[in-house]
């Protein structure tokens, strides 16, 4: 494929798995089934799809790659004053340990020495953009991700999560079809403990044709993914990896899997989006929010697209000031959700 639409769509994969899979945030795989019948379709706010902070993150990386020149210290000084930006502007969805180094980067702690120890999945779900944009590039694209990711996570857990899904992304961006090769790599990253009976385990599972419901009930996921990066990052990958090829398919499975659902199709979605030659109209049609817009993330891709070319590309403008209001908005309908969940089916 053409790869100038690989970063156009990485982010509106990571836009569409996230909006997708924000209504089912926190349920089990079989309360969503009994709620929602029929394909999985834009049903955050009447029919419509918003994004959340997975989204927000990686636009931030990518409007912070457009201004860093390569550099991955400016990279991380320039993300570190963007993520402290969106924290003020009271973003309705924040994981613990993200918000914790934002605030110790508020009060002075110089980025990179701000992170927490945690492995949430708060690096992973902004890692496959990094992956498509140095998917040439091994080594910066090492030290991009390792620079992103100790600003917010020091597990080395969380490193290696975010490092596998910035490879996934450059495989797909690539072309490589060699599931070998791939699963290598993995290991290769991989050094925790953690990781090493999962990721047999996925390897066992894709020779054995195992669905994604059987291997998340044999890893023990059966009511849902958390938000720890190591089950999230085995769960995209077993994803991935099975349904190679097929976007609908891979963003469905990872909201149909339940938990921590925004977060694991939005990473899904960003890997396979790089890949993929058309992404799913009608999802696209229904993504309704600002500034944020289609048009913005699109603009946006296509400045990455130049970037790595090596031409100097100015960052795409966006209508900033609409930010706190549709942070009410958001917050809003979350809230509603949350009400509605008081009620069955359970
Ligand atoms: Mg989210």
């Amino acid at each position: 494929m053409n790869p100038n639409l690989s970063p156009i769509h990485s982010l509106l994969g990571t836009a569409l798995g996230d909006s997708l899979g924000l209504p089912s945030e926190g349920m089990s795989r079989s309360r969503i089934a009994k709620r929602w019948k029929g394909p999985l379709e834009q049903r955050f706010l009447f029919g419509h799809g918003m994004i959340s902070d997975d989204t927000e993150h990686t636009i931030l990386i990518s409007q912070a790659l457009l201004l860093c020149g390569n550099d991955p210290a400016v990279f991380q000084r320039r993300l570190a004053g963007k993520l402290r930006w969106w924290f003020a502007g009271l973003p309705a969805g924040i994981g613990l340990a993200t918000a914790k180094a934002i605030i110790k980067l508020w009060i002075g702690f110089p980025p990179g020495r701000n992170g927490v120890f945690s492995a949430g999945n708060g690096p992973v779900m902004r890692a496959p953009i990094l992956g498509v944009h140095f998917s040439n590039d091994s080594g910066r694209r090492a030290a991009f991700v390792r620079a992103s990711t100790l600003l917010t996570h020091t597990d080395p857990k969380a490193v290696e999560a975010a490092m596998m899904a910035a490879d996934c992304a450059a495989f797909a961006t690539n072309g490589e079809l060699s599931r070998d090769v791939i699963l290598d790599r993995m290991k290769e990253i991989t050094v925790s403990p953690e990781w090493k009976q999962p990721v047999e385990r996925i390897e066992a599972s894709l020779a054995a044709g195992t669905s994604v419901k059987q291997f998340a009930e044999e890893m023990g996921f059966s009511k849902g993914v958390s938000g720890y990066a190591v089950h999230t990052m085995i769960m995209v990958l077993f994803i991935w990896l099975r349904h190679r090829g097929d976007f609908c398919l891979i963003v469905s499975e990872a909201v149909a899997c339940g938990g921590d659902t925004d977060s694991v199709a939005a990473i899904a979605g960003g890997i396979a989006g790089a890949e993929a030659e058309s992404l799913m109209p009608e999802w696209l049609a229904r993504l309704s929010d600002r500034p944020y817009t289609l048009d913005y993330i699109t603009r946006l891709g296509s400045a990455l697209a130049e970037s790595r070319e090596g031409s100097l590309v100015s960052l795409p403008s966006v209508a900033n000031w609409l930010i706190i209001p549709r942070n009410i908005v958001f917050f809003l309908a979350v809230l509603s959700h949350g009400f509605r969940r008081i009620f069955p089916p359970y």
